[in-house]
């Protein structure tokens, strides 16, 4: 069979990301026999919760997936509860020996995944312990996921991360990137080399430029005590953004496996141009909503949000152009950008092709044609709410003399289809079941994103900004429409 078997230990285990993402998706993994009887998870928080109590939470999550009470009931009880406080020592006393109790109840051989499901300045207190209170075993593996950030610059990452290596090997380090386990960001590497007509022009011959936009149409929720510390180029760029940059960017591999794709994700990495500070005011412009109102509703302003300091200098939005000083890649430009409270949300890519050499519509012989101007080919990759692909093509306009149209070849899953694929985390989780890394942030990766927007950050730190600067429900300040302006393109994507 190819059940695995395994002991989770959720640190966190009675928070949000545990009871809307995890718990589902382990339940989504159960259901398809990849756990079975041989699995257990440990939950463990501060609240001094039941075992009972913790199976009846679980039961809870899972019930939008419909499991018949049987099943819940069966699939609760694999979970067991741990009341703990991550500083205290003594703590992980009680939890090894559950651990190890578990572990000779079900058979797990001593396999074990830590899931760290919790603030990020926890990680280095917990990882040490797991060592210095030998929760790691000898005999299983030992494998680790945590959440993101990962630090706040390079240099707390990099303290972190040599904190964590202290313990766990690079092999063993799962940092999640939900977005990698997205199904239109994996289908970004099918789209690109399972497609000779897409893969021979992937290069600045014939691409104008990439548009990347991660839109959210919800403001900052109850979230403002992380996001006021964070902004967005932090929470946004740093990660998600730069991840779809490589894998839009990066050389095809030699063959599609976790080492031969990150060894390219991270020379395209390492490719992208740092900036000097006057380069990255002048490439990166930030923004922060103002009250706004879309469609009869109002909104606030993001400095009258709930935990945000009421003078915040802290962005919502930001609109950037990367510059990637490679053969493949020199002089075309990658514009991202990302924000709170736009008109709409969305995640998508607009891959932007050269015009024609010459436009031979726009003369004739006895009159000039009247519509001139030909739109450029565009290949769009919807990530969400909706997946699929489009393609934007020229044609003629049905009748008399010769104009041309834009035609769209579009492709998208089905709102039912999206439904029933596999959820990222359960993607993610069943990856790392399997000891596969290829869909997670290495340090590499990790160290070079910090690097590349640690520099935006510091000429950010240097000029106060004006803030507010767009009114919630548009896309952005005006500077974030100019910066495409400046280079004679427009952003493809304008709800
Ligand atoms: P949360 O605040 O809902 O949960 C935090 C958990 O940590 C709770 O179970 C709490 O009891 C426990 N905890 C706090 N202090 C503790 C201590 N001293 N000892 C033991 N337990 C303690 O947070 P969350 O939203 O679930 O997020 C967890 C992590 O996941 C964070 O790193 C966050 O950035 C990341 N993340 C969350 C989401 C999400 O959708 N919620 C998305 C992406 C990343």
């Amino acid at each position: 069979s190819n059940e695995k078997k395994v002991l989770f230990t959720i640190f966190g285990g009675t928070g949000d990301l545990a009871q809307r993402k995890l718990y589902p998706s382990l339940f989504r993994l159960y259901k398809k026999g990849k756990l079975g009887d041989h699995f257990a998870v440990i939950g463990t928080a501060r609240r001094p919760w039941s075992d009972a109590h913790y199976r009846e939470v679980v039961a809870t999550t899972i019930q939008s997936l419909n499991p018949t009470q049987a099943e819940a009931k069966e699939f609760a009880s694999h979970f067991y509860y741990q009341s703990h406080d991550v500083n205290d020592s003594k703590h992980y006393n009680t939890l090894k020996k559950l651990a190890d109790r578990l572990d000779a109840t079900y058979h797990l051989n001593g396999n074990r995944i830590y899931y760290l499901a919790m603030a990020p300045k926890f990680f280095g207190t917990i990882v040490a312990h797991l060592k210095s209170q030998k929760i790691v075993t000898e005999n299983g593996y030992n494998r680790l996921i945590i959440e993101k950030p990962f630090g706040s610059d390079y240099q707390s990452a990099f303290e972190l991360n040599h904190k964590i290596r202290q313990v766990f090997p690079e092999q063993d380090i799962f940092r999640i990137d939900h977005y990698l386990g997205k199904e239109m960001i994996q289908n970004i590497s099918a789209i690109r080399f399972a497609n000779n007509i897409f893969e021979s022009q992937w290069n600045n011959r014939y691409i104008d430029n990439i548009q990347i936009t991660f839109g959210e149409a919800l403001g900052v929720e109850d979230r403002g005590n992380y996001y006021d510390h964070s902004g967005a180029l932090k929470d946004m760029v740093q990660n998600h953004i730069l991840q779809v940059v490589a894998l839009l960017a990066m050389e095809p591999p030699v063959v599609f496996s976790e080492k031969e794709i990150r060894t390219e994700k991270i020379k395209a990495l390492k490719a992208i141009r740092i900036y000097e500070k006057e380069e990255a005011l002048k490439n990166f412009v930030r923004g922060q909503y103002a009250p706004g109102e879309l469609e009869n509703r109002s909104f606030k302003g993001y400095r009258e949000e709930d935990k945000v300091a009421p003078q915040s200098t802290t962005e919502t939005f930001v609109a950037g152009k990367f510059l990637i000083d490679n053969f493949r890649w020199s002089g075309v430009p990658f514009y991202v950008r990302t924000g709170k409270r736009l008109t709409e949300k969305g995640t998508r890519i607009n891959i932007v092709f050269k015009q024609v050499p010459v436009n031979v519509f726009k003369t004739s012989i006895d009159e000039p044609c009247k519509d001139t101007s030909l739109s450029p080919n565009v290949l769009t990759i919807y990530i969400q709410p909706t997946e699929g692909f489009s393609l934007t093509l020229n044609g003629k306009k049905v009748g008399q003399g010769f104009n041309t149209t834009s035609r769209k070849l579009e492709y998208r899953n089905s709102a039912e289809m999206v439904e029933n694929s596999p959820e990222a985390y359960e993607k993610l989780l069943l990856d790392a079941l399997k000891g596969d890394g290829t869909n997670f942030s290495h340090w590499e990766e990790v160290a070079q994103s910090w690097h590349i927007v640690d520099v935006i950050r510091k000429a950010w730190d240097q000029v106060a900004p004006e803030f507010p600067n767009y009114k919630a429900g548009t896309m952005g300040p005006v500077a974030a429409f100019e910066l495409l302006e400046q280079d004679g393109f427009k952003w493809i994507w304008q709800p």
